[in-house]
C-alpha cells in the first residue's frame, strides 16, 4: 500500500466505497461522479501508478480484470446493448488517480471517438 494514494486506502477500506465485487487481487467500486448509468472502477491491490508501469508480471493480473470486467457486466445487465472498458493513461489521457485502474461504462450509448 503507498501512502496518500486515494485507491491504496480504498483497497484497504481506510475510505468508504460502494463495493460491487473484490477478491485477493482486485476491488471493484462504483465511481462517486459517474458519467453512465453504470460507472464501475477495477481497480487492482497492488499499488501500481499507471499502465505505463506495467511488466510482464502483471499480465495474470491485467487478465483477470477484463475477465471480472466481462462478469461484472453480465451481472449488471449491460452486456446485450454494449459497453466500453476504458483506461485512462497519464496527463493527456485524462489520468486523474495515479493508482491504475478501469472505467466500465455501460447503460447508455456511449459516442465516439472521445473527447
Ligand atoms: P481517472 O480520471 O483517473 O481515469 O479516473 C478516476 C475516477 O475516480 C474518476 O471517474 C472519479 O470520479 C473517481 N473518483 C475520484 N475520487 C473517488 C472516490 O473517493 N471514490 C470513488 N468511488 N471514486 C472516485
Ligand atoms: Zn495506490
Amino acid at each position: 500500500m503507498t501512502v496518500d494514494c486515494l485507491f491504496c486506502k480504498i483497497a484497504a477500506g481506510q475510505i468508504p466505497a460502494v463495493i460491487v465485487y473484490e477478491d485477493e487481487k482486485i476491488i471493484a467500486i462504483n465511481d462517486i461522479n459517474p458519467a453512465a448509468p453504470v460507472h464501475v472502477l477495477l481497480i487492482p491491490k497492488e499499488h501500481i501508478a499507471s499502465l505505463a508501469d506495467i511488466n510482464e508480471q502483471h499480465s495474470p493480473l491485467l487478465a483477470h480484470i477484463q475477465l471480472i470486467a466481462s462478469k461484472l457486466a453480465k451481472d449488471l445487465k449491460i452486456t446485450e446493448q454494449g459497453y466500453r472498458l476504458v483506461n485512462n493513461c497519464g496527463i493527456w489521457g485524462g489520468q486523474t488517480v495515479l493508482h491504475l485502474h478501469y472505467h466500465l461504462l455501460g447503460g447508455r450509448e456511449l459516442s465516439w471517438p472521445p473527447g
